[in-house]
C-alpha cells in the first residue's frame, strides 16, 4: 500500500506515537542478567514539584544523546529515572497552598500535614514524569524510583544507622545557617549571597573606669551588639597593644565585656577593632569557642529579639530592632558615624528570606573521614571530569569541605530514625520502630522530630536506586554507573557526596565519569530568569517545533562546561532542517517505492556516477568524525557534522546532481540515494529520534525499532579521494557559476550558455564526463568546451583551474539594464542619506522609542549593503 507522505514534517503528529511505542516495547529497558557489556547511569532526579525547564531539557538530551549511540552499539543501556521529594521545596509548596485556604501546617499537626503532601506529591508527580517523556529519553521506566519510596528510606536509614555507630553522625550545638521564614537549619550552599546597598554603623563602646575613652567597633548588624561578649583586636596591633586584657562596658546592656587579641582580626577592616556576637555569627562563634566567651542568644528561630536583647528590644523583628538599637545608641552618642555599604547578605535559596546564623542544635556528618577517599577517587583518575577544570573547583571544595549539617526542622523528609526514651533519657537508633527503651523498658518513646537534608537521600542515589543494601542483580550488574551528567552548580551539593557515599557504602566509586554541562543563557548571553522574562520554556518549544528542534538546538550549542545561548529562532532554524530531511526523504521514497531490489549490497559499481562515487566516500568521513566525536562526548562537533552532511553534500548537491540519473533510470544511483538516507538517519537517531524512528518505519528499513540497529561504522572500501576530488571542483564550478548569474541578476529560471576553457586536461575531462550534470545545475542550454578566449560580451568567472564565459548577448540587454540599476541606485543613495541624516539628529536619537532608533540603523546598514551590491553589478555591466 502506498504511504502517504505529507509535504511538511509536522512533529505533532507523530511524537505521541512514538513516545508511547518507546514505553510500552520497553525498548530501552536494561537487562540485569547482562553484565558483560552494560552502560548505566542514574537521572539526576528532577523535584517532584517541579516543572520541566530548559536546564533540565540539556542536562538530560546531552546524555541521551551518548545513551542512545550505546544501546545501537549493542550496549545493555539502563538509564533509571527518578524524582527527589525536595524538602523544603515541597513542603513550602504546600503550606503555600493551604495558607490560601487559611490553614497552617500546626493547624493539622504531622499526620494530617503529611497526608496533604503526599496527595499533593501524587499529582505533581505525574506532570512531571509526563513532561520528562515529552523529550523522547532513553530512560528505563520500569526502574523508576522517588527518593521517599519504602526502598530507598531503608538505605537511608540503614546509612544513618551505619554512619551513626562508626561515629561519623554526632548531634551537637554548633552555628548554623538559620532561616527564619522556613523554621529550618539550612547548608552553606543553600544560602544564595547577594550584593546589598547597605549602611556600615561605627559605634564607640565605652573602656570602663576610663572617662570619655572609647574602642570604636565597625558592624552591618547593630542590633547583634545586644549578644556581644568580647570586642577583638589583633595581637601585634600596635593601635590596641595595651588595651588587650582590659574591659568595657558594653552600652544598652551595661554588661562588662573583655578585650581580646586573636590573628583572625584583619586589621585594615574598619578600625581594625570587631564586636565579637558568638551567637550570631560562624567566624564569632569560633573566636567565642577559642577564648570562652559567653554566647548569648538575643535573636531567636522566628528572627524576633528574644529576652536577652533587653526590655527595650525583645518581641521586635531584626529590622525594627535595628532602628531602635541605633536611635538609643544616638541618644547616648555613641554613634561615631554611619557610612553607605555595599556588601554580601545570604538569603535561604528556598524563599528569599535573609539567613539568620545561628546556634542550633542539630545533627552532623563528620565528614572528613569520608572526604579522604573521595578526594583520592579523583586524583587517581578512578573518577574523571569533563572538561577536566571542573576537577580543580571538586578539590578545592574537597579539601575545605566542613561537617554537614544533616538535620532540618520540617516534616516532609526522612523522619531521622533515633528515639529518645522520655523516662531514662536513653537515645535509640533504629531501622525499626523501637518498643521499648533498651535500657529501662519503659515504652514511652518519641522520635526525633527533625528530618534528614533531602541531599541525605539523594547521595544514595546510585545505589540505593539499584535496590542497596539488598544484594540485589541489578547491583551487581549495573553498579557502578559509567556516567553522571548534571550541571556545574550542584558539584558540592550532590556529585561531591555521591562519591563519599558511593565509596562508604557502594563499595566502589558511583560513576567512571563526570559530564558538566553549562548554564543555557538568552541569545544576549543574559541568564534566565522570570523577573527578566527571558525564559524560554521547552514545552512550549516542542509544541511549536517539535522535540527533535530542541534536543537538536541544545546539543549542537552544547560545549562541554560552556554556558550555552539559545533562542526561539535557532529552535525554528532546527525544525527547518527537521523538514529538509523529510523532503529529501520524501523525494527518496517517491524515485524509490517501486523499486524492487532494495538491498544495498547487490549494488552495481560500475554503474555509479561521480556524485554517487562522492556520496559514499563522504559518508564514510561523516561517520568516522561523527563517532570520534560522540566517543569524546563532543556532543555538539557531532551534531555539527550530520547537520552539514544532510543540509549541504546529501540535500544540495547529491540529491540535485543525482536527478539526472534518477531520470535515466539509473537503478544503482537509487539504492546509493536510499542507503545514504538510511544511515543519515541512523546516525541522526540520537540526536533527533522522532523523525528518524518514523522514517526508519516508513521505509521499512526493519520491522524493529531503529534503536535496536547498529550504528553506523566507516567502510573504507567506500573512501575515494579521487571521486571527493573530482565532485569538489564541479562543486566549486557549479557554485562560480551561480554566483556570476545572481550577482549579474539573471532571473533565476533563465536558461543560458556556457563556455568553459578548461586550464588543464584533468578539469577537462571532470567537465565533459560530468557535462549533463553541470547543465542541470546550473540551468544551461549550450555547453561547449573552447580553447581560447572569446570574443564579444560575456560575464565571466575564473579560477585556477578554469575560466568561463556566459554570452550576454539575448540574456541581458545591458543598456537598459545600466540605465535601470543606476536609477535603483539613486533611490538607494537618496534613501540612505535621509536615513543618515536622521541618526545624526540629537532630537530624534532622544526622543524617538528605542526601536525605531534600533531599526534605523539597521536599515543604514541594509541600505549600504544594497548599494555596495548595485555598484558591483553595475560594474560588471559597464566592463562588458
Ligand atoms: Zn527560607
Ligand atoms: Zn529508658
Amino acid at each position: 500500500m502506498e504511504l502517504e507522505f505529507e509535504k511538511e514534517y509536522i512533529p505533532q503528529n507523530i511524537e505521541k506515537k512514538w513516545i508511547k511505542f518507546w514505553i510500552e516495547k520497553r525498548i530501552f529497558q536494561g537487562d540485569e542478567k547482562f553484565k558483560e557489556k552494560k552502560f548505566s547511569l542514574v537521572l539526576p532526579p528532577p523535584n517532584v514539584t517541579g516543572t520541566l525547564h530548559m536546564g533540565h531539557a540539556l542536562a538530560f538530551t546531552i546524555p541521551d544523546i551518548i545513551v542512545k549511540r550505546k544501546k545501537m552499539q549493542g550496549y545493555n543501556t539502563m538509564w533509571l529515572p527518578g524524582t527527589d521529594h525536595a524538602g523544603i521545596a515541597t513542603q513550602i509548596v504546600v503550606e503555600r497552598m493551604l495558607a490560601k485556604e487559611g490553614i497552617k501546617k500546626e493547624d493539622l499537626g504531622r499526620e494530617k500535614f503529611l497526608q496533604k503532601v503526599w496527595e499533593w506529591k501524587e499529582k505533581s508527580e505525574k506532570r512531571i514524569k509526563e513532561q520528562l517523556t515529552t523529550l523522547g529519553l532513553s530512560l528505563d521506566w520500569s526502574r523508576y524510583r522517588f527518593t521517599l519510596d519504602e526502598g530507598l528510606s531503608k538505605a537511608v536509614k540503614r546509612v544513618f544507622i551505619e554512619l551513626y555507630n562508626k561515629e561519623l553522625i554526632y548531634k551537637g550545638n554548633y552555628m548554623v545557617n538559620w532561616c527564619p521564614r522556613c523554621g529550618t537549619a539550612i547548608s552553606d550552599l543553600e544560602v544564595i549571597y547577594e550584593e546589598e546597598r547597605g549602611k556600615l554603623y561605627y559605634l564607640k563602646y565605652p573602656i570602663k573606669d576610663k572617662k570619655n575613652e572609647f574602642i570604636i567597633v565597625a558592624t552591618t548588624r547593630p542590633e547583634t551588639m545586644l549578644g556581644d561578649t568580647a570586642v577583638a583586636v589583633h595581637p601585634e596591633d600596635e593601635r590596641y597593644k595595651d588595651l588587650i586584657g582590659k574591659t568595657l562596658i558594653l552600652p544598652l546592656q551595661n554588661r562588662e565585656i573583655p578585650i581580646i587579641a586573636d590573628k583572625v582580626v584583619e586589621r585594615e577592616f574598619g578600625t581594625g577593632a570587631v564586636k565579637v556576637t558568638p551567637a550570631h555569627d560562624p567566624n564569632d562563634f569560633k573566636i567565642g569557642k577559642r577564648h570562652n566567651l559567653d554566647f548569648v542568644k538575643v535573636i531567636n528561630e522566628k528572627g524576633i529579639m528574644t529576652k536577652k536583647a533587653g526590655e527595650k528590644f525583645k518581641g521586635l523583628t531584626r529590622e525594627e530592632a535595628r532602628k531602635k538599637v541605633i536611635e538609643a545608641l544616638e541618644k547616648e552618642g555613641l554613634v561615631l558615624k554611619i557610612e553607605e555599604y555595599t556588601h554580601s547578605v545570604g538569603h535561604c535559596q528556598r524563599c528569599g528570606t535573609v539567613v539568620e546564623p545561628m546556634i542550633s542544635n542539630q545533627w552532623f556528618v563528620k565528614i572528613k573521614p569520608l572526604a579522604e577517599p573521595a578526594i583520592k577517587a579523583v586524583e587517581t583518575g578512578k573518577i574523571k571530569f569533563i572538561p577536566k577544570n571542573w576537577e580543580k573547583t571538586y578539590f578545592e571544595w574537597m579539601y575545605n569541605i566542613r561537617d554537614w549539617c544533616i538535620s532540618r526542622q520540617l516534616w516532609w523528609g526522612h523522619q531521622i530514625p533515633v528515639y529518645y526514651c522520655q523516662d531514662c533519657g536513653e537515645t535509640i537508633v533504629s531501622e525499626e520502630n523501637p518498643k521499648k527503651c533498651l535500657k529501662c523498658g519503659s515504652n514511652n518513646l518519641k522520635q526525633e522530630e527533625d528530618v534528614l537534608d533531602t541531599w541525605f537521600s539523594s547521595a544514595l542515589w546510585p545505589f540505593s536506586t539499584l535496590g542497596w543494601p539488598e544484594e540485589t542483580d541489578d547491583l551487581k550488574t549495573f553498579y557502578p554507573t559509567d556516567l553522571m551528567a548534571t550541571g556545574f552548580d550542584i558539584i558540592f551539593f550532590w556529585v561531591a557526596r555521591m562519591i563519599m557515599m558511593g565509596l562508604e557504602f557502594g563499595k566502589d566509586i558511583p560513576f567512571k565519569e563526570v559530564l558538566i554541562n553549562g548554564l543555557i543563557r538568552d541569545e544576549h548571553g543574559q541568564k534566565m530568569s522570570k523577573t527578566k522574562g527571558n525564559v524560554i520554556d521547552p514545552l512550549d518549544m516542542i509544541n511549536k517545533y517539535g522535540a527533535d528542534a530542541l534536543r537538536f538546538t541544545l546539543a549542537i550549542n552544547a560545549v562541554p562546561g560552556m554556558d550555552i545561548s539559545i533562542s526561539e529562532s535557532r529552535m525554528k532554524g532546527y525544525k527547518a532542517f527537521a523538514n529538509k530531511l523529510w523532503n529529501a526523504a520524501r523525494f527518496v521514497y517517491m524515485n524509490t517505492k517501486e523499486l524492487e531490489n532494495k538491498n544495498f549490497k547487490t549494488l552495481n559499481k560500475e554503474n555509479l556516477s561521480l556524485a554517487d562515487r562522492w556520496i559514499l566516500s563522504t559518508l564514510q568521513s561523516v561517520k568516522k568524525e561523527i563517532n570520534i566525536s560522540l566517543d569524546e562526548y563532543k556532543i555538539f562537533k557531532a551534531a555539527d557534522t550530520i547537520y552539514h552532511f544532510v543540509w549541504h553534500q546529501y540535500c544540495d548537491w547529491y540529491i540535485e546532481a543525482s536527478k539526472k540519473e534518477i531520470r535515466e533510470g539509473n537503478k544503482d544511483t537509487l539504492l546509493v540515494l536510499l542507503y545514504t538516507l538510511k544511515e543519515i538517519i541512523q546516525l541522526l537517531f540520537p540526536f533527533m529520534p522522532f523523525i528518524s524512528e518514523e522514517l526508519w518505519e516508513r521505509f521499512e528499513f526493519s520491522s524493529k525499532s531503529i534503536a535496536l540497529s547498529n550504528y553506523p561504522r566507516p567502510e573504507y572500501k567506500w573512501k575515494n579521494s579521487e571521486a571527493e576530488n573530482l565532485m569538489s571542483e564541479l562543486i566549486e564550478f557549479v557554485s562560480g557559476v551561480r554566483k556570476v548569474r545572481a550577482e549579474a541578476g539573471i532571473n533565476p529560471s533563465a536558461y543560458i550558455n556556457l563556455l568553459i576553457l578548461p586550464s588543464n586536461d584533468n578539469t577537462k575531462e571532470n567537465i565533459e564526463k560530468n557535462a549533463k550534470v553541470i547543465k542541470l545545475l546550473t540551468r544551461t542550454k549550450g555547453f561547449e568546451i573552447i580553447e581560447g578566449h572569446p570574443q564579444g560580451r560575456y560575464l565571466k568567472g575564473v579560477s585556477l583551474n578554469w575560466e568561463f564565459f556566459i554570452p550576454v548577448e539575448g540574456l541581458i540587454e545591458v543598456e537598459k539594464e545600466i540605465k535601470r540599476i543606476e536609477k535603483e541606485k539613486t533611490g538607494v543613495e537618496n534613501e540612505l542619506k535621509s536615513t543618515e541624516a536622521r541618526l545624526r539628529n540629537e532630537n530624534f536619537l532622544k526622543k524617538a522609542p528605542k526601536e525605531i532608533v534600533e531599526r534605523t540603523k539597521r536599515r543604514k546598514e541594509e541600505l549600504k549593503e544594497k548599494l555596495k551590491k548595485l555598484e558591483n553589478t553595475l560594474n560588471i555591466f559597464k566592463n562588458l
